[in-house]
């Protein structure tokens, strides 16, 4: 593990809303006065009627209870547009790019103003009223954004389905909380392909009852023909004679903003609840410190608006705090691997929030990702998503951040709602590969398999000792099922799932999943760093490890690896690699398994699912479990017909 530290460069401190000191002094009073910081922090929202019941939180397993500002009232949609608009209405919210290079648009906070409220406008036609179920089925297309803030103005409750999503996840998503109205586009544009978003919507409705769906909206895009039937209206129709004038609804703190469901890495997707008040006060606060965002600035975080990190970093924390962001419609590695430079000196972008799967494609192709790119907007960069190796790490932030920009390594989960664990471009000197040091208010420490908490520096189960603001309150229509998943294994604490390093400097090191960790021999080890010793490896561009039942370890070690472009795969290179590990971490850590492959199979936001691997490792390869997230099932056919224990 790389112990290099990378100290806060002069123009990080120069320009900040925080010092080291200012962090210390607020991370103390958050955890020991919380009522007080958050009652302050709040203040930083336009209420309504502004909250007096500050923190209300049990999460005694008996009774798991979450809220905070629940006597407030506000509106999101107002707190991201209208409050923006008499200084600063001209100011760009969205600077869209297209799939197509030469395809880009401009929308100020005044059109995202009247965009969002003739859709809302629309949707209240369709009779939709607060606290209904709407689900958006989106490309990344500013309608995305208008969709959402439209169910937020009108106290509509979205669910994103991502577009890249099949017609049965469709259809479980739906079902699962009951909307009644979805909306959709005709096509998306993803690297020049055309993706058949309105006839995934009908083959979902055709081969699934879904008895709440009433009314389908569906926005002219690529403009190819679709089917059309009775409950399906066009978005330019709909809205055709719709005001700009849309009165946005009080909403309760404590009422259902959104319910997103979560990857499926680690088995079925969960339906996790956000609610209004304490999870804008999150996005919009951790945004502002994570990124150090300043007036002006042009910030892009190049996620998807189906996953909770563009819920809370394309769409609430930036329009909260009044940003400008480039949306983008396409992928990383089209027309190019030049992509997302050309992007950065197009839009003179000053922070790039990227994910380690995008990071290591980009890395497997040398220095041509930047090859004839300047960069020099360039001031910070993120990451978020998986570890990222420290491998990866060096190359993001020589190659992309010229060896000049801080890198946020931010560690959170669909149930956090933003930012938990992460460094602060001003505060924290950086170790590549840890996400470093807890957000204001949170309060994280390692356990034991008991849950016992362990001092000092040491590994263990990563938990959660008291609520924030951000996170989520429940699992949609299954209370009992969010209790057993995040407060039963160890009570009176928030079980993360994922396992952690802290080191003697008191950084968090997140090691993987719980259930992936191997016990070798009696060692327990990570697969964070078994994976991170072998892209280290000139010949690997990504790896997964998984355990399997092994007569004298107990468990051995099964590595999946993908070579890099042009590397030869031959027995050889396989014993070359088996060594490295050995030399570069530890005997223990020696894979007995190398299986070479040109996929791995994983989500559609990109993780390695290494549920799947370990079944195929383990030889029980006809039950899968649910792989209704994966994003290319054909990896997992040739993965299992060349599978090495039978
Ligand atoms: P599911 O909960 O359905 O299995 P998931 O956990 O992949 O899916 P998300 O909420 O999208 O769903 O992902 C959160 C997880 O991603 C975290 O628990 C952690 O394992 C991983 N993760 C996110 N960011 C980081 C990071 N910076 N470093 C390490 N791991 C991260
Ligand atoms: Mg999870």
């Amino acid at each position: 593990m790389s112990q290099q530290i990378y100290p806060v460069p002069a123009h990080a401190k120069e320009r900040s809303h925080l010092t080291p000191d200012d962090y210390q002094r607020m991370y103390t009073q958050s955890v020991e006065q919380p009522t007080e910081f958050w009652a302050e922090q709040a203040k930083t929202i336009d209420w309504i009627k502004a909250p007096t019941k500050i923190k209300n939180t049990s999460f005694d397993a008996h009774n798991v209870s979450i809220k905070w500002f629940e006597d407030g009232e506000l509106n999101v949609a107002y707190n991201c547009i209208d409050r923006h608009l008499a200084k600063r209405g001209n100011v760009t919210a969205f600077i869209w790019e297209g799939d197509d290079p030469h395809s880009h648009d401009i929308i100020t906070y005044h059109r995202l103003h009247d965009e969002v409220a003739k859709i809302a406008n629309g949707l209240r036609k369709l009779g939709v009223c607060k606290g209904d179920r709407v689900a958006i089925y989106m490309p990344m297309i500013p309608q995305a954004v208008y969709a959402m803030l439209a169910c937020a103005r009108i106290g509509a409750v979205h669910t994103v389905i991502f577009g890249g999503f099949s017609p049965n996840a469709i259809a479980d998503r739906v079902n699962n909380c009951q909307a009644k109205v979805l909306i959709t586009a005709d096509e998306g544009l993803r690297a020049g392909k055309h993706i058949p978003l309105k006839v995934n919507v009908d083959t979902a409705f055709a081969e699934h009852d879904c008895p709440s769906m009433e009314q389908v909206v569906v926005f002219k895009h690529t403009g190819n023909e679709v089917s059309w039937g009775k409950n399906d209206i066009w978005w330019h129709d709909l809205t055709a004679d719709c005001s700009t004038d849309c009165p946005p609804e009080a909403m309760n703190a404590e009422d259902p903003l959104f319910i997103l469901y979560t990857s499926g890495s680690t088995g079925q997707p969960k339906g996790v609840v956000h609610t209004t008040g304490g999870y804008l006060v999150w996005a919009s606060m951790t945004h502002k410190y994570v990124f150090d965002y300043q007036p002006g600035e042009v910030y892009w975080c190049a996620a998807d608006v189906g996953w909770v990190t563009g819920h809370s970093y394309i769409v609430y924390g930036p329009l909260a705090n009044g940003a400008t962001s480039v949306m983008f419609e396409g992928v990383p590695t089209y027309p190019d691997v030049r992509r997302i430079g050309q992007i950065i000196d197009k839009h003179k972008v000053n922070i790039l929030y990227t994910a380690p799967t995008a990071i290591r494609a980009l890395m497997a192709h040398g220095d041509f990702p930047v090859e004839g790119i300047s960069g020099e907007s360039l001031r910070l960069l993120g990451s978020v998503g998986e570890p990222i190796n420290p491998e990866a790490w060096q190359w993001y932030y020589t190659t992309v951040g010229q060896s000049r920009c801080p890198i946020v390594d931010t560690w959170w989960q669909t149930e956090t709602g933003g930012a938990m664990i992460t460094p602060l471009p001003s505060v924290t000197a950086m170790k590549p590969g840890a996400a470093s040091h807890p957000f204001f208010g949170v309060q994280p420490a390692l356990v034991d398999g008991e849950g016992h908490e362990l001092a000092g520096a040491t590994e263990g189960n990563l938990i959660i000792k008291d609520s924030w603001p951000g996170q989520a309150r429940t699992v949609y229509g299954d209370h009992e099922r969010f209790v057993q998943t995040y407060f039963t294994t160890y009570p009176g604490t928030y079980c993360t799932g994922d396992g952690a390093r802290r080191d003697e400097d008191d950084y968090f090191w997140i090691t993987g999943r719980v259930d992936d960790v191997l016990n070798v021999s009696g060692h327990r080890l990570g697969t964070a760093e078994i994976e991170s010793a072998l892209v280290s490896h000139y010949a690997v561009a990504e790896a997964a490890v998984v355990g399997y039942p092994h007569d004298l370890k107990g468990q051995g070690i099964y590595v999946y690896v993908m070579p890099n472009e042009g590397v030869e795969v031959t027995d050889e290179l396989s014993k070359e690699l088996s060594n490295w590990v050995r030399k570069e971490l530890s005997p223990i850590a020696t894979p007995d398994l190398i299986q070479w492959s040109a996929g791995l199979p994983k989500t559609r936001s990109g993780k390695i699912m290494r549920r799947i691997l370990r079944k195929i490792a383990a030889n029980e390869y006809e039950q899968l479990g649910d792989t209704s997230t994966l994003a290319d099932p054909s990896v997992v056919d040739t993965l299992i017909e060349q599978r090495l224990n039978r």
